[in-house]
């Protein structure tokens, strides 16, 4: 099974951490909905197998999008791709766009799961951050969303923000927990190159977290989740019985895509494309019917690589067998051979039958075990 991806590349503003592609909301015309559907059109022969599992709208602020739009993406997809029932439809969203009306209009175009960019249920964290939503709606976003019949709600969380706390994120995590909904995405906040926080550290107007504070801030997430039902299935992901999301779990299993929209990414198994981060580029693209993508066809050890980074994230982790019969035994010799260090008292990774795994408590330096596996 495959899954959509589309790209939405406008926001309302810019966010002070952020460093992806995204443009000002007034290049949002009613012509994009009709690009990407001609998008998917001329490039559904990618995809090796056309049944698709699991769309997902992500940005960007894909809830900039008319309800009709989205209706008519997902109508495209519908005409061109052998669809299960019931898919999963995710659509990320910012709190300020998500009213009772737009919900239920969302709802109605088939849309079931909302990933809500909330970041934090604080004020100051918020401004820190540069998000221009506020506490209070975000918490009216996820009540107006649960009204008007949304049960497959996803919030996104950061941590380590400047200034932040033990106090403070256990208060964040507390209001998670009472809002009811189902999955969590908690991200430590990473210092990109040239955004408007990153100079702030700089130049010394706001100091970043002590390595304490993140660590403990980490401890404290996996801690209380747990104790909230959630389950930590992926390095930054959490979710409550049912809830995992499948769209992102296949990503991490490496199972096949097409993304549409400008700086989507798509992979089918034996090929890498992605679309360039410019709109006027990928829409002169679509419309002289030669998409501008790039490609990368994936060696044996990029495969074996990319596997390595996604699937030790995850509480499936990596099938030495699998890697055996699709990669090579060669590397599956090297993998157990590389490991040898970390297996000791079975602490940073560990076996379970032929499935190597990082434990959850060592998520936290996943990074760093997995650099020292990748074959360079
Ligand atoms: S809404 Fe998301 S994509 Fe847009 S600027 Fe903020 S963080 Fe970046």
């Amino acid at each position: 099974m495959s899954g959509i991806y589309i790209h939405i590349p406008f926001c309302h503003t810019k966010c002070g951490y952020c460093d992806f592609y995204s443009i000002g909301k007034r290049f949002y015309t009613d012509n994009f909905p009709e690009l990407i559907a001609k998008e998917i059109k001329l490039r559904k022969a990618f995809l090796s197998d056309h049944t698709v599992e699991t769309i997902y709208f992500g940005g960007g602020t894909p809830s900039i999008l008319k309800p009709k739009h989205i209706e008519h993406i997902i109508n495209a997809i519908q005409k061109e791709f052998n669809v299960i029932a019931n898919p999963e439809i995710t659509l990320e969203a910012n709190p300020d766009d998500l009213t009772i009306e737009t919900l239920k209009q969302i709802s109605d175009v088939g849309v079931n799961r909302l990933s809500i960019g909330i970041q934090s249920f604080n004020d100051e964290e918020l401004k820190t951050l540069g998000r221009r939503h506020n506490v209070n709606s975000s918490i009216n976003a996820i009540r107006s969303s649960q009204g008007a019949g949304f049960n497959n709600i996803s919030i996104d969380l950061i941590y380590g923000i400047p200034n932040s706390t033990e106090k403070s994120w256990i208060e964040n995590l507390q209001k998670a927990f009472t809002m009811g909904v189902q999955h969590l995405s908690c991200y430590h906040l990473t210092y990109e190159q040239g955004t408007p926080i990153t100079r702030k550290v700089k130049t010394g107007k706001l100091s970043e977290v002590s390595e304490e504070i993140s660590v403990l801030q980490y401890e404290l997430l996996r801690k209380l989740t747990a104790e909230a039902g959630f389950e930590h299935y992926e390095v930054s992901n959490f979710a409550l019985p049912g809830y995992i999301s499948k769209h992102n779990s296949a990503y991490w299993l490496g199972k096949e895509y097409l993304g549409v929209g400008p700086a989507a990414h798509s992979f089918n198994g034996k090929v890498r494309e992605w679309n360039p981060p410019s709109l006027d580029t990928w829409a002169s693209g679509i419309k002289s019917n030669q998409p501008a993508t790039e490609q990368e066809v994936i060696s044996k050890q990029i495969r074996f690589n990319e596997l390595l980074v996604t699937n030790l994230r995850t509480k499936w982790g990596i099938s030495i067998k699998n890697i055996s019969k699709n990669i090579g035994k060669s590397y599956a010799q090297k993998l157990l051979n590389d490991s040898r260090p970390f297996l000791i008292d079975g602490k940073m990774l560990y076996i379970d039958e032929d499935v190597l795994l990082i434990p959850p408590q060592y998520y936290f330096i996943s990074d760093a075990i997995v650099e020292s596996l990748i074959v360079v």
